[in-house]
């Protein structure tokens, strides 16, 4: 009689240098990621695989670090065919004199198509798996998202002014709520609703919003003073602040998204801490536009939930949350005079973790641990540029990049492999960029 149990069969095992988890802190040497069915079932000592676990696939990878698949938790997918058009401009002259005046005249389903595709590729290729999404056409942003093979939640945009996608915020909502309806047992896809800024929709139409989000259960995302103006515009003719005017109308709430919140006014952070909101912060793009620094510290030591993400590539002009890591964390020690602000354990989780809970995804996503989706990056170490290592959780902060990539995996399925785009042809899609190019210019 044999007491020993026979190994049993997996889909995958992925033994790496390292593997930083997420939660718990800190980075396991020499261990494998185990998978199967899409989702993760153990992270043991490589050594110790074979004895419980007969993997029909292994993959060697002796010099990278496994992390859970980054959150972009703020993005316009769509304007990557926008990047650069018009830089070096603040806010509003480069929303109302280049952004809105091209977007009047170019977009449609095509435009989100292809200028999803090519965030897709680029996100895919820089370990981004998920992506918090909202522009026009969300109908036309989860089919692409769907074909890529990216997790993502799609917002539904809401304006009340008229654009190429709907007359007023009723036909917005008609429209995105239908989006919703097609795409909505998809696996892989998440939807909310994403009133554009308190400055573009007005209080009857986030009544309306407040109410959709409530019965349909969808979370509201929106851009939250974003510059000081904004605040300061809103105190001065209401003597609230535009957090405050949105939690009268019943918006805040623990699935309330306030992107950028640059500016809180007075109350505003504990306003954001008792409702349980979730804030992203958007650094490169908070930079570029010169909208100022969000006090991120300040949110994260008042118990706010922070994620981080790219916003569009016209405000940024790259989808890299490598590059949004270590810029959030240097912004936060030079805006505070203090070296010991933001360390990287804690940016690593807002581009994580942070990310994944602020969309209502964490049980599923977000860190490296048995029972989650298998939304894996691989970085490789081997490069000069990150020799030697001493702790891999500050070197993927202040030292690795995007380009350091190599394989991704979501629910199990190697979507970038050795740093080939399974699904996706590049070169196609870099075409079809350069044809748009060529209207837009
Ligand atoms: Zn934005």
């Amino acid at each position: 009689m044999n007491a020993t149990h026979a190994p049993r069969e997996v889909d995958l095992a992925i033994h790496a240098r390292w593997i930083v988890p997420v939660e718990p802190a800190g980075a396991l040497e020499h261990h494998a990621l185990v998978v199967d069915g899409g989702s993760i079932v153990a992270l043991v000592p490589s050594a110790s695989v074979a004895a419980s676990w007969a993997p029909r696939e292994t993959v060697e990878l002796p010099t990278h670090v496994l992390l859970p698949g980054l959150v972009n938790a703020h993005a316009h997918s769509a304007m990557t065919l926008l990047r650069g058009v018009a830089d070096d401009l603040p806010l509003k002259a480069w929303l109302e004199d280049h952004i809105w005046p091209r977007e009047a005249r170019l977009v449609s389903p095509e435009f989100v198509r292809d200028g999803t595709l090519v965030a897709c590729a680029e996100m895919l290729a820089g370990g981004i798996t998920c992506c918090n999404d909202m522009y026009f056409y969300p109908d036309a942003s989860a089919r692409v998202f769907e074909e890529t093979g990216l997790r993502a939640m799609i917002g539904l945009p809401v304006l009340d002014f008229p654009t190429p996608y709907a007359p007023d915020a009723d036909g917005c909502l008609q429209a995105g709520l239908s989006a919703r309806d097609a795409h909505k047992h998809s696996r892989r896809l998440a939807f909310s609703i994403t009133p554009h800024a308190p400055y573009t929709v007005g209080d009857e139409s986030f009544a309306k919003i407040v109410t959709y989000a409530r019965q349909l259960d969808l979370p509201i995302q929106t851009h939250l003073q974003e510059t000081r103006d904004e605040r300061d515009d809103a105190l001065a003719a209401t003597g609230a602040t535009p957090l405050a005017r949105l939690d009268r109308l019943g918006a805040t709430g623990p699935s309330f998204v306030a992107i950028h919140a640059v500016h809180p006014g007075p109350g505003d952070v504990e306003l954001l801490a008792r409702q349980g909101c979730h804030v992203v912060h958007c650094p490169a793009s908070n930079m570029k536009l010169a909208s100022g620094a969000a006090p991120v510290a300040g949110y994260l030591d008042a118990g706010i939930n922070v994620a981080l993400g790219t916003d569009s590539a016209a405000s940024n002009n790259r989808l890299d949350l490598f590059a949004e890591m270590r810029l959030a964390s240097l912004l936060a020690k030079v805006t505070q005079a203090d070296a010991t602000a933001l360390p990287a354990a804690a940016v690593l989780r807002m581009a994580t973790l942070g990310g994944a809970r602020a969309i209502g995804l964490d049980d599923r996503i977000g860190s490296l641990a048995p029972g989650k989706d298998a939304d894996v990056v691989a970085v490789d170490f081997s490069s000069v540029a990150l020799a030697p290592c001493y702790d891999p959780v500050s070197h993927l902060v202040h030292a690795a990049g995007r380009e350091h990539v190599t394989d991704v995996w979501i629910e199990g399925e190697r979507l970038v492999d050795s740093g080939r785009l399974v699904r996706l042809d590049s070169a196609a899609i870099t075409a079809r960029a350069a044809l748009w190019r060529d209207r837009i210019a």
